[in-house]
Parts: structure tokens; sequence; C-alpha cells
């Protein structure tokens, strides 16, 4: 892992209480936190891109927590993101996944608790952020589909010249689909393999991301031509892998 003190938590919590115990507690880990007390302050500061992760609140004054993480991850902003949220509050947890969110804690939490988390979404996120240098020796150059270069190696994808990001656990799905193109990948496979967990409760998470992927890489997303779904199966990567890839 890097450096602590070179990692930057954004706390988004409306509560004086638990936002300044959080950032003590952080700080004292060796973090360095921002913190933002309303929806909107938080927007904008996580928008600028210097937290490594964020913790946000999902009541909160000014925008609410899960527009935040919506309109954080249009605009490409793909910063991991832990909901911190109240009891009963199960199905804006489970929107929040779907919308990206890599974890959740419900309060009260432990400090043990919360630590434990930070650091595994860190470690899944700087591991997601080396996707692609791995064993597969094709996965270490670049692949070209029609209108689609994957450069494993940068870790960069462009569609028609323009690149595009990716979640992690969109770049993760794309991976795997494109490591076993022309063949079924079922979303079980897919829920197993790339969230490697088991918190999620549906199926429809999977379909969710699936959605946002064909947003980035497909000209139709009416009539996908790389990330097609095999009707009652799954999805299976379709496009050819071009010459001199
Ligand atoms: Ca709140």
């Amino acid at each position: 892992m890097t450096n602590l003190s070179d990692t930057q938590i954004l706390v988004i919590e409306d509560e004086p209480d638990l936002r300044s115990g959080l950032q003590h507690n952080l700080e004292l880990e060796g973090f360095r936190v921002q913190t933002a007390a309303d929806g909107r302050e938080g927007l904008r500061k996580a928008r600028d891109g210097q937290a490594a992760l964020i913790l946000l609140d999902l009541m909160l004054p000014g925008m609410p927590g899960l527009e935040v993480l919506r309109h954080l991850r249009e605009i490409g902003r793909e910063t991991p993101v832990i909901i911190i949220s109240a009891k009963g509050q199960d199905r804006d947890k489970v929107q929040g996944l779907e919308l990206g969110a890599d974890d959740y804690l419900t309060k009260p939490f432990g400090l043990t608790e919360l630590l434990a988390r930070i650091r595994a979404v860190l470690r899944r996120t700087q591991a997601g952020a080396k996707a692609g240098v791995g064993d597969k020796p094709e996965a270490s150059g670049v692949m070209r589909f029609p209108d689609l270069v994957v450069d494993w190696k940068r870790f960069s994808i462009t569609r028609d010249g323009e690149e595009i990001q990716l979640s992690r656990y969109e770049a993760e799905i794309l991976r795997m689909l494109i490591d076993h193109r022309g063949e079924v990948v079922s979303r079980q496979d897919l829920l197993r393999k790339v969230w490697g967990y088991v918190h999620l409760p549906t199926t429809r998470t999977v379909d969710n991301h699936i959605a946002r992927l064909r947003k980035k890489l497909e000209r139709d997303v009416e009539n996908p031509v790389h990330v097609v779904t095999v009707h009652g199966l799954g999805y299976r990567f379709e496009s050819t892998l071009l010459e001199g890839s």
C-alpha cells in the first residue's frame, strides 16, 4: 500500500460529532482527512479528485448522498466510495452499490470495522488500477476491436479515438468478458469473480454495471456489438480481435 500520509480521505457527513470523530481517528491512523458537512460541498470537494477514498453519508443537507454519488460517477470520477448510513436504509444502500459505491457500513460502527473496510477498499482499488497487468500474456498488451482499443498496460480504453474512463468494476467485468470472448459468462460468474463477496443481494447489480459499461463502449446501447446479452444465460464479448493486436 502507498504511504498513508499520501492517502487522503474525504468525509462527507453532516453530524458534527461523527464528522470530527472520524477526522480525528483517521488522522491518528495516518490518513490525511478532508471533510464536508453537506452534499454540495461534498460533491465539490469530491470532484477535485484529491481524495483516494470517500466516506459518504446518505442523509445530507444540500444534496442527498446518492445524488452526490450519481453526479460523481456521471462525470467519470471513479474514486472509491464507502457509504455510511443509518439503520433501515437498506434500499438506499443497495441503490448506492448499484450506482458504483464500493462498500457500506451501518451506523453505529466501530473504528476497527471502519479501518478494515477502508483498507480492503483501498487494496482492491489499487489492485483494480493495475487490472490487466496480469498473468495472461495477451492481457499485457494492446487489444484492438472494431472501434475499440484496450491498452491493458496503460489501462486505457479508447472508443473511436476518444479515451473513456471505467470504474474498477466495469474494468474487471470487461476484462473477464474479453478473457472469455466468444463464450457466455453468467451473471453468477461475474458476481463471484468480479465482486468476490456475498453481500450484494441480486444479479441485477451485474446488469446495472453492464448497462453502465455499454453506455461507455457501445455506439448504440440498444444494439450492442461488443457486449451482447445471451438470453437467460449471461453476457458474451462478441467483437473480433483485430490483426496486429
Ligand atoms: Ca446525516
